[in-house]
């Protein structure tokens, strides 16, 4: 996979006088979702207050003081990246913290709305005043022009109107809600864990390795179309609000790449998943090599897979540097060297005249991988036979996820031929839709529609400038 980025972690918790300190650290295990920027809110009986910054989680609060933080039971945190909006403007960091009558409240989102600038200009000719450039304001905006007699309906009656992906986490204070779209596309998922005393602390959040780093237990997933309401002392109900006659349509991308493999994402073993598809893969295109060697991280468990379907040992033979990141300063033009190099190493010894498995999680343009298998060749490997673990990605993401438009993925230009050659493998395989969709323990309920182009919600005028050409 190619740098492409997910669309925001979220994470709630009530119950605890500590709340923004528990939230802040939950955030440490959702940094993968969003490394651009991130906040924390917290709420009181009588207050809000917000800390946020751009960059990492541990670069935003290292200088935090928590102090006027304590004692304040519900807290709301939000690691950015930006499908919508411009990743630089500090007024587009989540929460939102906004005023209106008296009422403050605090929102952050993880999805995309496919309607959102049918909504926006709607909103603008009724008077609403944007202060970001992010999708997310647009609940904001309804809810406070919702004409519903209590908050909770007000947001219902917002959510009503957002078509597309969400998750949205909003908080008063008041409650603490966490409301997920009808179709389901982004997971969103709750714990709690109790205190000395007994009461109980709950968090809502992206992915369960965030309960795991709090030492929390994993109650369940938040249903599609379902608000989950909880107050300071950590009581919660659910309230199916959102029309759920529609097939559900969980990001099967989640499962591929974007989620941590020690999560439970929809309820599901990321790990588990992954190793299946290296297994199915193994049985659909078998084939006569030395050694399986995956692209780290993103080919780990697939890689793990294939080699215990095919019996070829598993070697982890490309180091990864972890210190190297996007924003990578060469050193001088002299001394250029590509960022994939700089990334990524393999070990000479190991690979050299052998015939590899490469086995990564997807293709999307293609240019990292080239530049990989180049290296890999440069090392003296006597075959490559590429096997990806994932379908041909033919069609953009409008449901959150930051692919390219259609244009400039890779898979919707060429051909499987073609692209073995562009990428100068000696054999190349995708694994099949429905070899994919099998690996599911449920099998279905998924979105698939990058690699087949059946879009499960229509897309209409969004902020995302992508097009499907
Ligand atoms: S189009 Fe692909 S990446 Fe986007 S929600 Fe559907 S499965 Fe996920």
């Amino acid at each position: 996979m190619e740098d492409e980025k997910e669309a925001c972690g979220l994470i709630g918790v009530v119950g605890h006088k500590h709340a923004a300190e528990y939230a802040v650290s939950g955030l440490f295990a959702l940094q993968h979702r969003g490394e651009e920027a991130c906040g924390v809110t917290a709420a009181s009986s009588d207050k809000m207050k917000s800390y946020q910054g751009l960059g990492h989680v541990s670069r935003v609060f290292h200088k935090m003081n928590f102090a006027p933080f304590k004692g304040m039971h519900m807290a709301l945190g939000h690691t950015r990246y930006s499908i919508t909006g411009e990743s630089e403007n500090l007024s587009n960091i989540q929460p939102f913290l906004v005023k209106h009558k008296k009422k403050q409240f605090a929102v952050a989102h993880n999805g995309n709305i496919v309607n959102s600038l049918e909504l926006k200009q709607k909103l603008e000719n009724l008077g609403a005043i944007f202060q970001t450039t992010s999708d997310s304001e647009i609940l904001v905006h309804l809810i406070v022009k919702s004409q519903a007699k209590t908050f909770k309906q007000k947001i219902i009656d917002a959510a009503k109107k957002i078509h597309g992906s969400f998750n949205f986490l909003i908080l008063t204070t008041e409650k603490l809600y966490a409301i997920r779209d009808a179709h389901g596309f982004r997971p969103l998922c709750y714990g709690e864990f109790k205190k000395k005393d007994g009461s109980l602390t709950r968090i809502v959040c992206s992915e369960t390795c965030a309960l795991d780093l709090l030492d929390a237990k994993y109650m369940g997933q938040v249903d599609p179309g379902c608000l989950l309401s909880l107050d300071r002392n950590g009581h919660m109900t659910s309230d199916k609000v959102l029309e759920t006659k529609k097939p559900q349509a969980k990001c099967i991308f989640e499962m591929i790449y974007f989620a941590r493999p020690d999560s439970l994402v929809f309820g599901e073993s990321v790990y588990a998943f992954r190793k299946k598809l290296g297994r199915l893969l193994a049985e659909q295109a078998p084939v006569d090599a030395d050694i399986v060697l995956p692209v780290p991280d993103s080919g780990n468990y697939a890689a793990l897979g294939f080699s215990a379907a095919t019996g070829i040992p598993l070697e982890l033979a490309i180091t990864r540097n972890h210190y190297a990141r996007r924003s990578f300063i060469q050193p001088s033009q002299k001394h250029r060297r590509s960022t994939i190099k700089v990334k990524l190493n393999p070990i000479k010894n190991v690979i050299s005249k052998k015939r590899i498995v490469l086995i990564d999680d997807s293709i999307v343009r293609g240019n990292t991988l080239f530049e990989k298998i180049k290296i890999l060749r440069e090392h003296g490997v006597a075959e490559v036979h590429l096997r990806i673990a994932a379908p041909p990605v033919k069609h953009p993401c409008f449901y959150g996820i930051d692919f390219p438009s259609g244009n400039e993925l890779l898979a919707n230009k060429k051909t499987l031929k073609q692209i073995e050659k562009f990428l100068n493998v000696d054999s190349l395989a995708f694994i099949s839709v429905e070899n994919l969709m099998s690996c599911s323990e449920r099998n279905s309920g998924f979105c698939n529609a990058c690699f087949t182009g059946k879009y499960p919600v229509k897309i209409k005028h969004s902020l995302n400038k992508k097009t499907l050409a």
